[in-house]
């Protein structure tokens, strides 16, 4: 491979206002007349979570290095992608509904499924939707050149779905879709076994990346400009250099954080199982390093936990939240949580609820429980009914926002440092993250400040924001 390079998503199109540039979800196919496109113009939606959501920008990357062009709606193009989530059953439909939406009007498009559904379907959506033509699992993604070439020769039944594979998915050319947060992958696939997960199914095993294209890449980033780094991974904190130099993560994260221009990194998502003090320590010492661990913990009863497969009990996961909380910065910790696992009684939901108050997340992305194909619980007696779940989920949300709110109080009048990322024109703000993620809607007499990193003053909380002012 030649050596990789970096395109922004300003030399494709004009920069918008809003921090989250990602590629356009906004027509409806059955809203708009196919016609005539190019067939070297491509249009890729995308679902999901953030590894969904790179993936998407390396994948723009194979394209435009074929010389393919992006457009902004699925009507002007020939190629149309969609790289998908299976994780709930409902993001799923979603994806289904959009495929469905083009069985009349396709009209000589090349339709492509990408991602974990295909992985999960894979030759079943071929029955589904015949008018599809592409199907490639997030595993196989180093093999889209050759699956491209396949489409352009006519072939209009293309498939990959390997997972046996040991490589990760490496691209000469990236299109970065966020203006001031980079994105790096530096493990994918998951040796875990969670019984109602499907990414081990879809992503296949674990795979590290070597520490040198990992740093050569963080070091791309900041010569283009880039100030904040992501590092990505379905279990970040996994990772296992394959390379001579033998890093852990820890040794990793520091020498991300030393990368010159540098100023913020992040990772996510962490394991619990392999989540150290050493990962502390390293942030407390390396200004880089950002105040915020995201380390679900989805149940606070030990019981579900080990129904899950999830390789820790409640009290060794609070273990680890009092080592972050027992650090020298003020992180901010969140997690994710499912209620209605099959099994779980009201003892284990309100377990969860007493765990949420122990832990104080700030932030807690909840979810009822679906089963899915392909996961160990999927034949698991689900006896809890659907009504009951969604009652559990708002009982939970509701307990977690009283928590964020009181935990957001102690902000005002608080300074912070910003990241800034977004423009609220209606409400004549700017919007910023603090090292912690935090949000922070804030006014300026200022008029640009895009990418900037600025103070602003904590002036007003709620349980999801603050809002401020900037300060000189
Ligand atoms: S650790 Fe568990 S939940 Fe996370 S990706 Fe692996 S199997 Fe899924």
């Amino acid at each position: 491979m030649n050596k990789p390079f970096d395109i922004g998503i300003d030399s494709l199109s004009s920069a918008s206002e809003t921090s989250t540039l990602t590629i356009s979800p906004l027509p409806e196919p059955s809203q708009i007349p196919a016609s005539d496109a190019s067939p070297k113009s491509f249009y890729l939606e995308t679902f999901g979570c953030q590894m969904n959501v790179h993936d998407s920008e390396k994948v723009s990357g194979v394209l435009l290095g074929r010389g393919y062009h992006a457009v902004k709606t699925p009507s002007e193009a020939g190629l149309v992608l969609y790289n998908t989530c299976s994780i709930r059953e409902r993001a799923a439909q979603k994806v289904f509904a959009r495929i469905g939406d083009w069985k009349t009007i396709s009209n000589g498009k090349v339709i492509g499924v990408l991602g974990c559904l295909a992985q999960q379907e894979g030759e079943e959506i071929f029955e589904r939707a015949p008018w599809v033509s592409l199907v490639c699992g997030s595993a196989s993604y180093r093999r889209l050149p050759e699956l491209i070439d396949q489409i352009e020769s006519g072939n209009r039944r293309v498939m990959g779905l390997d997972l046996d594979t040991d490589e990760t998915f490496e691209t000469e050319i990236t299109r970065r879709d966020n203006l001031f947060r980079a994105y790096i992958t530096i493990i994918e696939g998951c040796d875990y076994s969670c019984a109602y997960c499907v990414v081990p199914h879809t992503r296949g095993p674990e795979r590290s990346r070597p520490s040198d294209a990992v740093l050569a890449e963080a070091r791309r980033l900041a010569d283009a400009g880039y100030t904040e780094i992501q590092l990505l991974g379905q279990t970040v904190n996994s990772y296992r250099d394959p390379s001579p130099r033998g890093l852990d993560f820890v040794g990793l994260l520091r020498a991300v954080a030393e990368v010159k221009g540098i100023r913020r990194v992040r990772f996510t998502t962490s394991h619990p199982n392999d989540f150290h003090r050493e990962i502390i320590d390293a942030i407390d010492e390396t200004p880089a390093l950002c105040d915020h661990i995201h380390l679900p913990v989805q149940s606070g009863s030990t019981p579900i936990l080990r129904a899950m497969r999830r390789t820790y009990t409640r009290d060794e996961y609070l273990e680890k939240i009092s080592w972050i909380r027992a650090g020298r910065r003020p992180y901010s910790i969140t997690s994710d949580a499912i209620v209605g696992f099959p099994g779980e009684t009201e003892k284990d939901f309100e377990d969860t609820l007493s765990l949420l108050d122990s832990a104080q997340f700030d932030a807690v992305f909840a979810f009822t429980y679906s089963p899915r194909p392909n996961t160990p619980a999927q034949h698991m007696p689900d006896a809890i009914p659907e009504e009951e779940k969604s009652r559990r989920l708002a009982v939970l949300l509701e307990h977690q926002r009283q928590i964020q709110a009181k935990r957001n109080e102690i902000f005002v009048g608080q300074s912070f440092e910003l990241l800034v990322d977004g423009r609220r024109t209606k409400r004549d703000q700017w919007a910023g993250r603090t090292t912690c993620n935090r949000i922070v809607n804030f006014t300026t007499p200022r008029e640009i400040l895009l990418g900037e990193y600025v103070q602003a003053r904590v002036t007003q909380a709620g349980p999801n924001s603050l809002v401020g002012e900037q300060v000189f």
